[in-house]
């Protein structure tokens, strides 16, 4: 028994012990390592995961535990790389490579943080500006060019989008080489670009890197393939800021508003300039959106009035159209379209507006074409109205309602018209399918190929009225274009004729039509019938009556 006990017990001695030696190793090359491979992936912060990695385990380097490490390690790797990649993608232009909106925007939040901590640190202030220079009464140091190519648009219609393309790459270096090496430069999108400096310590530094912008892209770009290119640009500028600082002229949303407003001043003051962002400005883009709720109402209430401006035959005087100019009454007065088309254009409000005065004037116009066997009515009508959908159809139905021959009708489009794109090209043949007449408007002031002029269905050039101007003494460019007119078998059209000695000219240079406040101002259709259409038919009636007699 003693024996049986021995054994029994001395077994379970030896099992216990191997069991311990068992679990002891167990522990120390199992689970301690798993443990210490789980807390190191504990600790992994999942929103920074990229950035971390596992220690190693040396003495696992050869098993499958070690195996997993390196696998995870290299998961981890990719992570970070990928996340590197979309960071990039989500902060940078494919095409330029430059900072996007994003990114500029982040950093020039950080710039304007900058700032206002200079503000309020005098001692962090004198050691970033030794010398005082700063103005640090209105805080400024932080421009804003807000820039947009001047001719992009007509590269990218005429020669392809992947010289455009190449184009703005051009674009970016040139600009690159002409900033300073802490200011910021990136892509809005399109044909913009933005460049933050901060060293813009007074107003004139900003006018200066302006200049220096401007200039850069003044000279011709060469881009691959072999295209010398013209890009010019436009450019507004904000400065921050005329406020008081911490005022909400800081933020970088309200910096990039106002240099998009200078920049639409700069463009409307004829392309290739800078304008800096004032208070006047903001004022006027306000005045836009008050100018544009009155245009709605005046659109729902009839407030406008159609004047008429009568053509007549250079030689005789003999009227032979009248184009259709619009007025706005508003406030007891009669607004030109100068104050108001701009806004219509913006708003888009020029579509109503533009079926309203195409009806309108082919409505008047039927009594006097019916009288008149060789009179047209002129309509002007805008780029965006032309590419709108639709319109080809508008003026089918203002014909099939109003019964007057469609070669009774001309429309009127500027030279940018012509070039814009296809699609205004093909809108065009459309409207010529119908038996529309087209006019130039304009001719000579918008653009300096006249390649256009072969692919176009058009059939008269209005000779623009700074060209007429200075006649007979400067006369080189309308004679030039009475010449192009008749080669090319084109109606030509003097505007803007206010001398007896212009119409001479004219006259003499056999300029078939012309128009302006010499003949006669734009005016009601009821005067224009008193003044010009009755005296006609009567002098019709009495030859009629001359002959029976
Ligand atoms: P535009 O088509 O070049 O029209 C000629 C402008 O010159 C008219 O100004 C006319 O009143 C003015 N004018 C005519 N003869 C003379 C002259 O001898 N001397 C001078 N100094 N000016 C003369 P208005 O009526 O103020 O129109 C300005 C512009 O507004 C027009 O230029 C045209 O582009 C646009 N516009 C007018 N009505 C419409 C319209 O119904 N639709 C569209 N889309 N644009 C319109
Ligand atoms: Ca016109
Ligand atoms: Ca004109």
């Amino acid at each position: 028994a003693a024996f049986i006990r021995t054994t029994v017990v001395g077994g379970l001695v030896r099992d216990l012990a191997l069991g311990v030696v068992l679990a002891l190793l167990l522990h120390t090359f199992l689970t301690r390592p798993l443990r210490a491979v789980g807390l190191a992936v504990a600790r992994i912060d999942p929103s920074r995961a990229g950035a971390a990695r596992l220690p190693d385990f040396p003495r696992q380097a050869d098993n499958e535990l070690g195996y997993l490490v390196r696998r995870f390690n290299e998961v981890l790797r990719l992570l970070d790389r990928s996340r590197s990649d979309m960071e990039q993608l989500a902060t940078h232009d494919v095409l330029t490579g430059l900072p996007n909106r994003l990114l500029l925007q982040r950093r020039l939040e950080e710039a304007l943080r900058r700032r206002e901590r200079r503000l309020y640190n005098p001692e962090l202030a004198r050691q970033e500006d030794p010398h005082g220079r700063m103005d640090r009464a209105s805080g400024r140091g932080i421009a804003l060019f807000f820039l947009d190519l001047d001719r992009f648009k007509h590269v990218n219609d005429s020669l392809g989008h992947d010289v455009g393309d190449r184009l703005l790459k051009a674009v970016a270096g040139r600009l690159r080489d002409c900033i300073g090496e802490d200011d910021m430069l990136g892509r809005l999108g399109g044909d913009e670009f933005l460049v933050v400096t901060e060293n813009a310590l007074e107003a004139v530094d900003a006018a200066v890197l302006a200049e220096r912008l401007l200039k850069a892209l003044e000279s011709p770009l060469m881009v691959e393939g072999g295209h010398l290119l013209h890009a010019g640009a436009s450019i507004g500028v904000a400065l921050a800021s005329e406020g008081p600082p911490n005022g909400d002229a800081d933020t970088a949303s309200t910096l990039l508003r106002q240099a998009d407003t200078a920049l639409y001043a700069a463009k409307a003051a004829g392309r290739g300039q800078y304008r800096f962002f004032s208070r006047e400005m903001s004022e006027r883009a306000e005045n836009r959106l008050s100018t544009e709720a009155n245009l709605r109402q005046a659109l729902s209430i009839g407030s406008f009035e159609l004047y008429f401006q009568p053509k007549v035959r250079a030689a005789d005087q003999a009227l032979v159209g009248a184009e259709a100019l619009v007025r706005w009454k508003h406030d007891g007065q009669l607004v030109q379209p100068g104050a108001f088309m701009t806004v219509a254009e913006d708003s888009g409000l020029i579509m109503e507006l533009g079926s309203w005065v195409l009806d309108q004037a082919v409505r008047e116009a039927t009594h006097w074409t019916k009288l008149l066997p060789d009179f047209h009515i002129a309509v002007n009508v805008s780029a965006r109205q032309i590419i709108a959908p639709g319109f080809v159809e508008r003026v089918r139905d203002c014909l099939a309602r109003s019964g007057v021959p469609a070669d009774r009708i001309e429309i009127e489009v500027t030279e940018s018209v012509m070039v814009d794109s296809a699609r205004s090209l093909e809108v065009l043949w459309r409207l010529k399918r119908l038996g529309v007449r087209i006019a130039v408007d304009d001719f000579g002031t918008g653009f300096s190929s006249l390649s256009y002029l072969r692919q176009m269905p058009i059939d008269t050039l209005k000779i623009d009225r700074a060209f007429v101007q200075d006649l007979p003494r400067d006369s080189a460019i309308a004679a030039m274009i009475l010449t192009l007119g008749a080669r090319l078998g084109l109606e030509v059209v003097a505007e803007g004729v206010e001398r007896e000695e212009q119409l001479a000219w004219l006259v003499a240079e056999g300029c078939p039509v012309v128009q302006g406040f010499f003949i006669a101002e734009p005016m009601p259709a009821r005067q224009l019938e008193a003044r010009f259409l009755h005296p006609l038919l009567m002098a019709r009636e009495d030859g009629r009556e001359g002959r029976s007699a």
